[in-house]
C-alpha cells in the first residue's frame, strides 16, 4: 500500500511536538500467537479465523468472545484486527477535531449528563466566531476534519447550521466536514449536505427496539433514528453510527442485533465506547461498562467491516488509564481530540469524570502523539476518508 501525507509541514510540525522518546505498548502478532497456539485455544482462533473470512458471526460464538478469558485467544481476536485495519488503512491514525458548539438539548435520553431535565448544568451556545477560531487551532495542530457536536438545539436552524457549514467549507476547503447534532428532517440533512458536510455521526445506541426504549423517553422513537441513518447514507453522506458497551439492558442478545446491523447498514464510521454512569441521569447508579468487553467488541467489528473508520474514544481512555492505546491496539484507527474551548469543557458533560477536560489542543496534539507512538502507529496529517 502507498503511504502519502496530504501536508508534509503540518505532519512534521505534529511529530516534532513530540518531546520525549516513545516507549512500546507492541503486542505480538497473529502469526506468532497462532503459531504458538496451544490445543485448547486452537479451536478458537479458528473460528476468528472465519468470522475475519465470512465477516459474520454467530450468536453463539459472540457470547463465547465475551465471556472467554483474558488469554491467547483474546489476544489473537486484537492481533488479527490490527492486521485487518492495516490492510486498509497502514500504520495511519486519523484524528477528528471535536468542536462541542452547545449543550443545549431538546432531549432527554437516560444515560445522558447534558439531557434537558438536568437543571444543574450550566448550558452554553458557541458563537460563529468561537467556532471558526477553535477550526483555526485545530488546523494549526494537524487536523484536516472538524465535528461538529452538540445537543438537539433547536437555535441551530438549517440557516444557521447552514451559514456555519458554508463558511467552514470556503476557509477549509481541503477539510471534512462532520456533523453530529442528532435527528433532523431529510431536507435539513440535504440542505446542510448540499453546502459541504461531508459525514454524520448519529449513534443507533442499539438495534434492539425493546432496549431502545429502556435507554429513552417515551416521546423518543427507534423507527425515527433508523430512519435518520437511512436518508444520511441515501444523501450521500459518510455515516457514522454506534452504541454504549454496558448500557443498562444491554445482553448478548442486543450486541448481537448491533453487529448485525453494523453488518447490513455498512456505516462508513462506528463509534463504540463503555457506557459511563453520569451523576443526575436516570441511570446515575449503574455500573459503567467494561473496559476489555469494549476492545473485545472493537476488534470483531474490525473483523466484521476491515474498512469502517473506528474511534478510539475518549470515553475509553475515561475509563482506563491506557484505554485509547488499547482501542487502538484492538483495531481502533481514530482518535477526536477536543477542540473546544477548555472553559466550556465541563458544561459538556454528557458522561462524568471525562478526561482532558483541562488541556489545550497543543497539550493534547503532544499527549496523543506521545501515546500513539507506544502503539506503533503514526498520527498522520490527513482527512482520512473511509476507503472501500
Ligand atoms: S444523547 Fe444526545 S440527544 Fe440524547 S440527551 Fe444527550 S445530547 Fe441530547
Amino acid at each position: 500500500m502507498k503511504y502519502f501525507n496530504e501536508d508534509k509541514a503540518a505532519e512534521q510540525k505534529l511529530r516534532q511536538s513530540a518531546t520525549q522518546p516513545e516507549s512500546s505498548l507492541l503486542a505480538p502478532t497473529a502469526e506468532h500467537l497462532k503459531a504458538e497456539a496451544t490445543a485448547d485455544v486452537l479451536p478458537i482462533i479458528q473460528q476468528i479465523d472465519a468470522l475475519a473470512e465470512t465477516q459474520d458471526i454467530s450468536l453463539p460464538f459472540l457470547r463465547r468472545l465475551l465471556e472467554m478469558p483474558k488469554d491467547n485467544a483474546v489476544k489473537y481476536l486484537h492481533a488479527k484486527a490490527r492486521k485487518a485495519v492495516e490492510t486498509v488503512y497502514g500504520d495511519k491514525i486519523f484524528l477528528r477535531g471535536l468542536v462541542e458548539i452547545t449543550s443545549f438539548c431538546r432531549n432527554n435520553c437516560n444515560y445522558c449528563g447534558i439531557r434537558r431535565s438536568n437543571n444543574t448544568l450550566p448550558r452554553y451556545r458557541m458563537t460563529f466566531d468561537e467556532i471558526m477560531a477553535c477550526c483555526q487551532d485545530g488546523y494549526k495542530y494537524g487536523m484536516r476534519t472538524f465535528v461538529l457536536q452538540g445537543g438537539e438545539d433547536m437555535w441551530w436552524t438549517d440557516e444557521r447550521l447552514g451559514d456555519l457549514v458554508s463558511q467552514i467549507r470556503a476557509r477549509y476547503p481541503d477539510c471534512a466536514i462532520t456533523l453530529s447534532m442528532g435527528e433532523r428532517s431529510r431536507e435539513s440533512y440535504q440542505r446542510l449536505f448540499d453546502l459541504g458536510a461531508n459525514r454524520y455521526l448519529l449513534r443507533h445506541e442499539t438495534a434492539d427496539e425493546d432496549h431502545y426504549h429502556y435507554l429513552h423517553p417515551a416521546e423518543m422513537s427507534f423507527q425515527n433514528r433508523m430512519q435518520c441513518l437511512q436518508w444520511l447514507k441515501e444523501i450521500g453522506y459518510q455515516v457514522g453510527c454506534g452504541f454504549m458497551v454496558g448500557s443498562p439492558g444491554q445482553t448478548p442478545e442486543t450486541i448481537f442485533k448491533d453487529l448485525q446491523f453494523i453488518r447490513s447498514f455498512r456505516p462508513q464510521m462506528v463509534g463504540i465506547g463503555p457506557f459511563v454512569a453520569t451523576q443526575h441521569t436516570p441511570f446515575a447508579d449503574q455500573p459503567n461498562g467494561s473496559v476489555e468487553t469494549t476492545l473485545r467488541l472493537l476488534s470483531t467489528i474490525r473483523l466484521l467491516h476491515p474498512h469502517v473508520l473506528l474511534p478510539s474514544t475518549t470515553a475509553l481512555g475515561s475509563l482506563h488509564p491506557l484505554g485509547r492505546e488499547l482501542g487502538v491496539l484492538a483495531g481502533a484507527n481514530v482518535l477526536m481530540p477536543n477542540l473546544s474551548p477548555v472553559e466550556n469543557r465541563e458544561k459538556y458533560n454528557i458522561y462524568d469524570n471525562k478526561i482532558c477536560l483541562g488541556d489545550g489542543i497543543e497539550q493534547c496534539s503532544d499527549c496523543l502523539q506521545l501515546r500513539m507512538g507506544s502503539t506503533g502507529r503514526r498520527i498522520v496529517v490527513e482527512r482520512g476518508d473511509f476507503v472501500g
